[in-house]
């Protein structure tokens, strides 16, 4: 199968192949557990796993890695290397206050100064988040803890990240400056800059506040960046060779992402517009200085940030969700991966309540087409082959068209289907990419025994001509969340609100 991906790196669509066929190797640069995950940037994190679930539907085998940053990512890390304070201090401080105000209850964090903690209970809290959008997250470890094999989390991998500095620094890639603090010598790599245009000459002149000037004094380079800093009253810290501190957030990624996939190389890198600089820039100088090798991964691919209503999210503008705000709304979990998917990854995408009710429509339209197969054929043979299924893999081939690629199943299902048993097998191979056939908890099915009566009774009182009855059923039906159907001949039915 011919399959082309935009790549960042070089700027163009490309064909895509893996080193170590049917192997790919693929990083995700995943969330900072200081606070609950938005849809902004799940955004980045179901288009890594619809990447994922089409490569698995293409033939491939994918090791998935996708890190969960607990330590080291400071506040001002998008214009300046090392600057502010770990965003870990800040959810401490938040969670703090929580619990004075009595908005957290002991259960969640017994004790807001024990950053572990503070990291445990986001990190839950991301997972569960993840479990909801139909995130294919590796099963849980044998040993209980909620985090799946192929999350790592930063905090237990600073050996690695140690040894990494340590090549760099033998690599004389690296450097201690007079502070004490190991910074890498970008002028040592004249790559830099290749990802994102920021090339050095560039940077020199003035990158628009794009790079540190808190260090200036002691680096050779404005760009150059923290590798490790030493401080014994960081939230977070370990014995190192150059004293006791922490790591820069870029070289987190560099040594989970080779340490967890056992690459040098990787087939893809992806995460959100924001990280291609400085921080996957920062990753290639990291990677490839400490391995010699030419590449730290063929491909590189990027999300455009997710915009609400069509401005930027934002606490204070009241148009910032993160996924429990939606799914508390009556909003399906399915719904909000289906809009969050539905748009191409390369151009912004616009949140909006009426994309919100557009995708509860599809949902809603292929679950009742699987119903209706089921119904009609039963059981789905295990292994098809379709024309469906070839136009489908052949438009997300294509630098992963969702949007032509649910053309062609939303086509199709406009057509006469003459074998069920095909149709639902030709559908369940569709959602293995897609995932929104699976009915959450909170959605699930079309009423149960209570509900059955209430309908009858409903009829009963509107053939009666009882309507102020009719009206308190309704609207107890309503309230159990569910919308109340009214038919000639089938009388009233029920079905669950998807949002
Ligand atoms: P963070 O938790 O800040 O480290 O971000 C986790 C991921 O979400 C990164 O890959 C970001 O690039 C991505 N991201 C953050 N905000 C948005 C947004 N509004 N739209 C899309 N992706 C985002
Ligand atoms: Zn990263």
């Amino acid at each position: 199968m011919d399959i082309q991906f935009y790549n960042t790196l070089t700027h163009k669509r490309e064909p895509f192949a893996p080193i170590d066929p049917p192997h790919v190797y693929m990083y995700n640069c995943g969330p900072t557990v200081y606070d609950f995950a938005h849809i902004g940037n799940f955004r980045a994190f179901v288009f890594a796993d619809v990447l994922r679930r089409f490569l698995e539907l293409a033939g491939y085998e994918v090791h998935q890695v996708m890190n969960l940053t607990d330590v080291g990512h400071m506040t001002d890390d998008q214009v300046a290397d090392g600057g502010g304070e770990d965003k870990m201090q800040v959810a401490a401080r938040r969670l703090k206050e929580a619990k004075k105000s009595g908005k957290l209850t002991a259960g969640d964090v017994t004790n807001p100064d024990d950053p572990y903690q503070v990291a445990r209970f986001y990190i839950n809290a991301f997972i569960e988040d993840a479990r909801a959008l139909g995130l294919k997250i590796a099963s849980d470890p044998p040993n209980g803890s909620n985090i799946p094999l192929n999350m790592p989390r930063a905090t237990d991998h600073v050996g690695k990240m140690m040894k990494l500095i340590l090549q760099l620094v033998e690599n004389r890639h690296a450097y201690v400056g007079s502070d004490g603090a190991v910074y890498y010598d970008v002028q040592s790599f004249p790559d830099y800059g290749k990802l994102s245009g920021n090339t050095l000459d560039r940077l020199r002149t003035g990158a628009g506040g794009r790079i540190d000037d808190q260090h200036q004094a002691v680096k050779k380079h404005p760009a150059d960046f923290l590798l490790w800093k030493p401080d014994k009253s960081h939230i977070m810290k370990w014995e190192s060779p150059w004293g006791v501190g922490y790591p820069g957030w870029h070289i987190e990624c560099s040594a989970m992402a080779m340490e967890l996939t056992g690459r040098e190389t990787l087939d893809i890198h992806t995460g959100g517009e924001d990280n291609i600089f400085p921080h996957h820039e920062c990753e290639i100088a990291q990677s490839c200085g400490a391995t010699g090798k030419p590449s730290f991964s063929r491909f590189w691919m990027h999300t455009r940030f997710l915009l609400v209503e069509g401005e930027k999210m934002s606490k204070s503008k009241g148009n910032f969700f993160t996924v429990r705000d939606l799914i508390a709304k009556g909003v399906d979990p399915a719904v909000i991966r289906f809009e969050l998917l539905k748009a191409h990854y390369r151009s912004n995408m616009n949140f909006t309540m009426k994309g919100l009710e557009d995708s509860a429509s599809a949902v809603r339209r292929l679950r009742e087409a699987a119903a209706q197969f089921e119904k009609a054929g039963g059981q789905a043979p295990t292994s098809v082959s379709h024309p469906v299924i070839d136009d489908f893999l052949a438009a997300l081939a294509d630098d992963l068209n969702v949007s032509g690629a649910l053309g062609v199943v939303f086509k199709w299902l406009g057509e006469v289907h003459d074998d069920p048993a095909q149709s639902l097998a030709v559908l369940r191979r569709v959602d293995s990419v897609l995932n929104v056939l699976r009915v959450s908890p909170s959605a699930a099915g079309s009423g149960d025994d209570n509900t059955a009566e209430l309908c009858k009774s409903l009829d009963a009182a509107r053939a009666s001509k009882d309507f102020a009855a009719a009206d308190r059923i309704r609207k107890e039906l309503q309230d159990a969340g569910y919308e109340v159907l009214t038919s000639k001949t089938a009388g009233t039915t029920v079905r669950r609100k998807l949002i």
